[in-house]
């Protein structure tokens, strides 16, 4: 996963209800909708986003696979941090954003669900699980670097709040590591194959709360452009492939899904 350098993005003022028309016009006659979405589809569940105002990045950029794997004591704050965020993303709720893409997907318009989020929200939405394919991983795992040995987060998490604030690999003593993608490193070939497969077959793309700075996620919407899907862009600011859509909204994720999804009968 690497970031790219873009200019500054701006603000856009609040979703127009020609811009959310525009959108369940485009969207009226598709039939294989994929959906990909980013860390702004959960910031109304409460899950700050990474480059949005307020956004973690602002606070602290991640480790990067290199410094990660080198360093214990990068391993330690990474640790030591995550035992105090890592309850707020457990006790994080699905939004309306979220059940929408859920009601679409029941309704039998979304065909998937590509994600580079590791909150498993499109899941607790009601999203089957085999169609939802996390790029960058899940938070919800914890596994051994060494021996490979697997636990979920909320085991660690149990440990960590018993006391031990650097948690190590109970079976062979290595560094453990949560399952998601660092920067420096490559996306599981398996998911990236899925979402690959996802933006060719599908008709349009509704692309929500990317900043589309992360690459190779955000050559998806490309391909699937030019495969010849329509594609739409649900964002608070501006990213740079606005200028390939046929449609942007520039609004809160939540309502904008809501209205579309009851637009479309689910
Ligand atoms: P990002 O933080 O780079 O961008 C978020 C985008 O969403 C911004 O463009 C922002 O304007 C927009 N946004 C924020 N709230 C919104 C809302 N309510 N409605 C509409 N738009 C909204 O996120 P990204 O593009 O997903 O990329 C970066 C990385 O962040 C990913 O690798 C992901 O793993 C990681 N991340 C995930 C979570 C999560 O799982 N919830 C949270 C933070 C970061």
């Amino acid at each position: 996963m690497q970031p790219i350098d873009q200019p500054t993005p701006t603000v856009s003022p609040a979703a127009s209800p020609g811009a959310v028309a525009d959108l369940i016009a485009m969207l009226l006659p598709a039939r294989r909708i994929v959906a990909f979405t980013g860390a702004g589809i959960s910031t109304e569940s409460g899950i700050p986003d990474y480059r949005g105002p307020g956004g973690v990045w602002e606070r602290k950029a991640p480790p990067t696979l290199g410094d990660f794997l080198d360093n214990p004591e990068t391993q330690q704050a990474y640790w030591e941090r995550r035992r105090f965020t890592y309850p707020a993303l457990l006790a994080a709720e699905p939004n309306v954003g979220h059940l929408a893409l859920a009601a679409l997907e029941r309704a039998g318009r979304l065909i998937g669900v590509i994600t580079q989020n590791i909150d498993g929200l499109h899941q607790r939405a009601g999203n089957d699980p085999d169609r939802v394919v996390e790029l960058h991983g899940t938070a919800h795992r914890v596994g051994c670097i060494a021996c490979s040995a697997v636990w979920s987060g909320a085991e660690i998490q149990a440990r960590q709040d018993a006391g031990e604030s650097f948690p190590r690999c109970v079976l062979c003593g290595g560094a453990l590591r949560t399952a998601t993608v660092l920067f420096g490193e490559s996306l599981p070939p398996d998911a990236l194959r899925r979402a690959a497969s996802l933006a060719q077959a599908c008709d349009a793309m509704l692309i929500v709360g990317s900043s589309l700075v992360v690459q190779p996620a955000a050559s998806l919407p490309v391909l699937a452009r030019e495969r010849g899907a329509k594609l739409a862009i649900v964002n608070r600011m501006t990213t740079p492939l606005d200028a390939l859509a046929d449609v942007r909204v520039a609004g809160d994720a939540g309502p904008t899904l809501a209205a579309l999804a009851a637009a479309l009968g689910t």
